[in-house]
């Protein structure tokens, strides 16, 4: 069995590989359970590849295995797991357009196999996602899914984590729809991942190596913090957030220009 290596990530860096182990996971992986994909189950897969066609900043090749597979979804009705199977495979007359056998995990890594991996994975292709689509300049009316019911729809119809998924669209249900355009939708990801973070720091699920923060931390954006003087409270002082230099942060962090293409070893 192969040795596991641990790798140094940075954490102000986004990897490819996590970002292309998510992708490949979620196609290959959970996508690949059912006996069949039809109905609402089958939009939300060819809505989700319409968004990674549209916005992941792959790697060319990953990209047209990306488009193949758009373009071969797009016109089903029903898919049979076997037909998914086949469709996922690289191809050997496509030598441009393959997607990596195997997940490597490397900002995703945890300290144990149990620990991270695929939904850390999952939150970073969805807050690149929202960042990507926020940058382009193509209008709401061009067709093509918006990112952010294109996530909710993954995740109510793939993701394994059936309480995570029914914590999502709690969440989604309450205030998605308030969402007016993709610079909100940037915000509305980052504010609703931090309320799961707060949730669940200290228990089980939380990796001890990588405990759950309100991210990102003043180490890593400054001013995107600030402290507001509130007379009711017992110190006076209060802890806020400044959404405009989150924005700004989240837009450089999740963007094309701060994904690392190789793993540190
Ligand atoms: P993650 O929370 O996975 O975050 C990945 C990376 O994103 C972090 O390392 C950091 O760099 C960055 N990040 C952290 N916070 C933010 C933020 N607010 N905005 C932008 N980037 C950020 N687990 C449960 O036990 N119960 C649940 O209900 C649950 N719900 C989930 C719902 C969804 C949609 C997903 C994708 C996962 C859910 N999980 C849940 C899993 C859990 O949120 C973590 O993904 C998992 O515990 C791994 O944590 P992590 O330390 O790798 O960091």
């Amino acid at each position: 069995t192969a040795l596991t290596v641990w790798k140094v990530a940075d954490k102000r860096k986004i990897y490819m590989a996590d970002l292309e182990s998510a992708v490949l996971y979620s196609l290959r992986i959970e996508a690949a359970v059912f006996p069949n994909l039809e109905g609402e189950r089958l939009s939300a897969l060819k809505d989700f590849v319409s968004v990674l066609v549209q916005h992941f900043a792959g790697q060319l090749v990953v990209k047209n295995y990306l488009y193949n597979l758009d373009l071969w979804l797009r016109p089903k009705t029903i898919v049979l797991q076997s037909e998914w199977e086949e469709a996922l495979k690289n191809k050997k007359e496509f030598p441009n357009a393959t997607l990596p056998e195997r997940p490597q995990w490397v900002g995703c890594q945890g300290s144990k196999p149990q620990f991270r991996g695929f939904p850390c994975g999952l939150w970073t292709l969805f807050h690149h996602l929202t960042v990507q689509a926020a940058c382009q300049k193509q209008s709401v009316s061009s067709g093509i899914p918006e990112v952010l019911p294109t996530m909710r729809g993954y995740i109510r119809n793939f993701f394994g984590c059936r309480m995570c998924a029914e914590h999502f669209e709690a969440m989604a249900a309450e205030s998605m729809h308030e969402v007016q355009n993709r610079d909100e939708a940037v915000l509305w990801l980052w504010s609703r991942h931090n309320r799961v973070n707060a949730r669940l720091a200290g228990t089980a699920t939380d990796d001890p190596k990588f405990p759950k923060i309100q991210w990102p931390p003043k180490s890593f954006c400054p001013s995107c913090h600030y402290t507001s003087t509130d007379s009711s409270l017992q110190d006076g002082k209060k802890s806020m957030w400044d959404e405009n230099r989150v924005l700004m942060f989240l837009k450089w962090h999740f963007s094309e220009k701060n994904i690392y293409m190789n793993s540190p070893l």
